[in-house]
C-alpha cells in the first residue's frame, strides 16, 4: 500500500516543491491516520464522549427531537460529520425514534476503516465524502462531535519583521516547522499587529467553508446543527493549539506524520460569525457540561439508575466525566446553528 510510506512521500514532496503549509501537512497526516485505523477507545489513541456513555448520544437525540417536534415536523435528514464508530448516531437515532422521529441517515466520512464500522451500526445510511452532496431538500439535523478539531489549520508566526506563514520543512526524515514568506500586514487583525515575536495565529479555512455550506442549507431547508468540540469562544488567540495525541498522551505533531492524531482548537467565534452571515441563528458556545445539564442529563441518569441500580456508580462516573469542569465539561464547548424560522434550541440560555 503506497500510504505505508507517508513520511517518505511527504519528505519527497517537500524536497521537490519546497516546505509546505502546516495545513497541507496536517491534512495529509490525518487522512492517513484515520484511513488506516480505528483510533477510538482505551486500546486506541483517544476516547470521545459517545464512547464514554450511551447517555451522550441519547441526549443529542433528545435535543434534536425536542427542536424538531417544536418545528413544522417536516421529514428531516440526520447528518453526522465524522461519525467515528457510529456510536453517537446509533444512540441518538434510538432516542429520536421514541418521539416518532425517524430520519434517513447521511454520514460524512472519509475513512474506509471507520465507514466499515459505521455500516455495521447504521445499515441503510448513505455515505458522503464531503458536505457538497448532502440532500438539498428537507430539514437537516446535523451533528459534529470532535470533527472540526481534526480539520487542517494554517498557522502564521510572528517574526521580527512581521507575520509569516508557518511551513513544514524536512531534513532527512525529520520534519520541523519554519517561518515561510512574509504575509501582507493587511490580512492580520488590527489587534494582533503588535503581538510579541514568536506568537502564532491559527485559522481553518476548511472549517469555515463547511460551516458556511451547512448554514446555507439549514437557512434554506430548515434544521439545526450542534457542534461540540474543544476550542475557544473568542478567537483567534495568539497561542499554538496544534497538538498530537498518541495512546492517550500528548506527542510532537511534527514526528511520525500519519501515526498520531493531529488536532487544533476550534475557533467557535469565527464559525458562529460565518453561520450568522449566512442568515442562521447561533446559540452558544456554552460549556458541554452546562449544555448537557441544561437539557437534562442528570434526570436521564437518574432514570437509567433506577432501572439498573447495580450500574449506578458507573453512570455517576460517566456524568461526572462528561459534565464536570475538571473533565470535559468546560474545555469542550457546544454551539448550535439553527434556521431563523425554527424554534430556539434548548440548553443555551438567551441567544446572542
Ligand atoms: N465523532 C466521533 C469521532 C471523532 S474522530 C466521536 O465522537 O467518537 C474524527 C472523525 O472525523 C473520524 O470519524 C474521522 O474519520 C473523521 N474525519 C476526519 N477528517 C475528516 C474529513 N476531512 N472529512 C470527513 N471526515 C473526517
Amino acid at each position: 500500500m503506497t500510504d505505508a510510506a507517508l513520511p517518505e512521500r511527504l519528505a519527497r514532496a517537500i524536497t521537490l516543491g519546497g516546505p509546505m503549509p502546516v495545513a497541507y501537512y496536517m491534512a495529509a497526516a490525518n487522512a492517513h491516520y484515520y484511513a488506516t485505523r480505528d483510533p477510538l477507545g482505551t486500546a486506541g489513541d483517544f476516547t470521545t464522549a459517545p464512547e464514554i456513555s450511551q447517555m451522550f448520544g441519547e441526549m443529542v437525540g433528545l435535543w434534536l427531537a425536542d427542536t424538531w417536534l417544536r418545528s413544522g415536523q417536516v421529514k428531516p435528514h440526520y447528518v453526522e460529520l465524522g461519525p467515528g464508530r457510529g456510536t453517537l448516531a446509533a444512540d441518538a437515532l434510538r432516542s429520536m425514534a421514541k418521539f416518532g422521529l425517524e430520519p434517513d441517515v447521511h454520514l460524512v466520512e472519509t475513512s474506509p476503516v471507520l465507514r466499515k464500522m459505521q455500516e455495521k451500526r447504521l445499515p441503510g445510511a448513505t455515505w458522503h465524502d464531503d458536505v457538497s452532496t448532502l440532500p438539498q431538500d428537507g430539514p437537516l439535523l446535523v451533528v459534529a462531535n470532535e470533527f472540526f478539531d481534526a480539520l487542517p489549520i494554517h498557522q502564521l508566526v510572528k517574526g521580527a519583521d512581521g507575520w509569516h506563514e508557518r511551513l513544514v520543512a524536512c531534513q532527512d526524515t525529520l520534519f520541523l516547522p519554519i517561518a515561510g514568506k512574509l504575509v501582507p500586514q493587511e490580512i492580520i487583525p488590527e489587534a494582533l499587529h503588535s503581538a510579541p515575536q514568536g506568537s502564532i495565529i491559527e485559522t481553518s479555512p476548511a472549517s469555515v467553508a463547511i460551516t458556511r455550506s451547512l448554514a446555507d442549507q439549514i437557512v434554506a431547508q430548515g434544521g439545526v446543527m450542534i457542534i461540540i468540540d474543544y476550542g475557544y469562544d473568542s478567537g483567534p488567540s495568539l497561542g499554538e493549539t496544534l497538538q498530537a495525541v498518541s495512546k492517550h498522551a500528548y506527542a510532537n505533531p511534527f514526528e511520525e506524520p500519519g501515526e498520531r492524531d493531529l488536532t487544533a482548537h476550534v475557533d467557535f467565534e469565527t464559525l458562529g460569525a460565518m453561520a450568522e452571515m449566512c442568515g442562521a441563528r447561533v446559540h452558544g458556545p456554552v460549556g458541554q457540561g452546562d449544555w448537557l445539564r441544561g437539557i437534562g442529563i442528570v434526570e436521564r441518569a437518574a432514570t437509567l439508575k433506577s432501572s439498573a441500580p447495580d450500574r449506578a456508580a458507573d453512570m455517576d462516573a460517566a456524568v461526572d466525566r462528561l459534565t464536570s469542569d475538571g473533565q470535559m465539561g468546560r474545555l469542550f464547548r457546544a454551539m448550535a446553528v439553527s434556521a431563523p424560522h425554527w424554534p430556539k434550541p434548548e440548553g443555551f440560555g438567551a441567544p446572542r
